[in-house]
Parts: structure tokens; sequence; C-alpha cells
């Protein structure tokens, strides 16, 4: 841990909010990373294969946005990912990684991306003026290697990254300004995807009428 108080209360802030998501059902199976920016330079980084509902400061690394490691503990796997938001984002403060039942299906289901119109929580996303300007969340090709994911991202051009992204067969990507902007990303989305699955199942089919 750095021993300064606002890094501290940043870190407190972090683990008390994967707490609460690992809790609502977003963490299954010691899933998920996340990470929040403490200055220009720095950020925490959640460690790797931590039960979330039992996350505390001490499983969070003090990392560089460079990547080199500033305390001890071994990161989470896709802290790559991470550490290309932050370097080419650099508006984000806070990074949310969730691998949840909607995410996971949905993302497996659709093309390059999920197109939502007509949805009033569209609106949670920054940006979005109303409900009826549509909105698409894309998507990626899983790998193991985070640089094969990076490389797909730098195709979509990260000023058209919609405060998230889906990671095919995987989970959420959702970031913000801070950690509230992040959280709110988050919810939106997988409230969305929800709302996805939902008319899917109702559709009584999985093919994707979207891109
Ligand atoms: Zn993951």
């Amino acid at each position: 841990m750095d021993s300064t108080d606002s890094s501290i209360d940043l870190a407190e802030q972090l683990a008390a909010c994967v707490r609460t998501l690992a809790e609502a059902g977003y963490c299954p199976a010691t899933g998920g990373n996340f990470s929040i920016r403490v200055d220009a330079d720095s950020l925490w980084m959640t460690a790797s294969g931590v039960d979330k509902r039992r996350l505390t400061t001490s499983d969070l690394i003090r990392m560089g946005v460079d990547g080199q490691a500033r305390g001890y503990g071994k990161p989470s796997a896709e802290t790559a990912l991470h550490l290309w938001l932050y370097q080419h984002r650099p508006d984000t403060g806070c990074v949310l990684h969730v691998h949840s039942r909607a995410n996971t299906v949905v993302s497996r289901c659709a093309g390059r991306g999920v197109r939502f119109q007509g949805y009033e929580m569209q609106k949670a996303v920054r940006g979005q003026p109303d409900h009826e300007s549509p909105l698409t969340l894309p998507i990626v090709e899983n790998s193991q290697k985070m640089a094969d994911i990076c490389r797909e991202l730098e195709s979509i051009r990260a000023n058209k990254l919609p405060f998230g992204f889906l990671v095919r067969g995987h989970g959420l990507y959702a970031w913000g300004q801070d950690l509230a902007e992040a959280r709110r990303h988050l919810e939106g989305w997988e409230f969305l995807l929800e709302c996805h699955l939902a008319e899917l199942s109702l559709a009584g089919n999985g093919s994707e009428k979207d891109l």
C-alpha cells in the first residue's frame, strides 16, 4: 500500500465497489478485474485470483500506467487491457471488468457489436443524448494473449469506444473519468445487455439482428 491519504482513500473506494459488484453476482469464480487511477502516472490494480466478495485494499497492487509494478503481488492477467485504456483514453480514471451471464451470452450471439435503440437506459452512457439515437457496444474476439485483444481495440480506435466493449464469450469492460462514472457505465451496459438477452429469449433463438 502507498502511504498517502488520498491514494488509500481511492483504494478503499475501489475495494468497496468491487465487493458490492461481486455480491451482485458480477464476479463468479474469482472472475473480473478492476483498477483506479491514483495520479497521472500510477493506479491501483486488483491482484490475480482473489475472491472479489472478500477483496480488501491489501489485494490491490500499485502500478505505473506504463505497466511497471510499484508494489508486491501478482496483478490480474488482464492488466494489459486496463493499461491500454489508461494510455489511449487519457480521460480514464477507473476501469471495471466483470463476467456476467448476460454479457457472456450476448457477446456470443452478436456480430461485431450489439446495437441498442429505444432504451431510456442508453442515457447512462456519457454523451448519449436520448433513447432514440442508436448506441453500439463493440465486441472484440477473446484471446489468452492480451496483445491480440489490444490489436483489435486499436482497429476500432480508442475515441470511438463508448466507455465499454465486450470480449466475446468472456465479459464486459466499462470505464469512466472516475469510479462513480465507471460504475454508472457498467450498470447501464449490464442493464441493456440483460434486456437484450431477454429479447433474444422471447424471440426464441439466438440469431442476431445487429452488426
Ligand atoms: Zn476477464
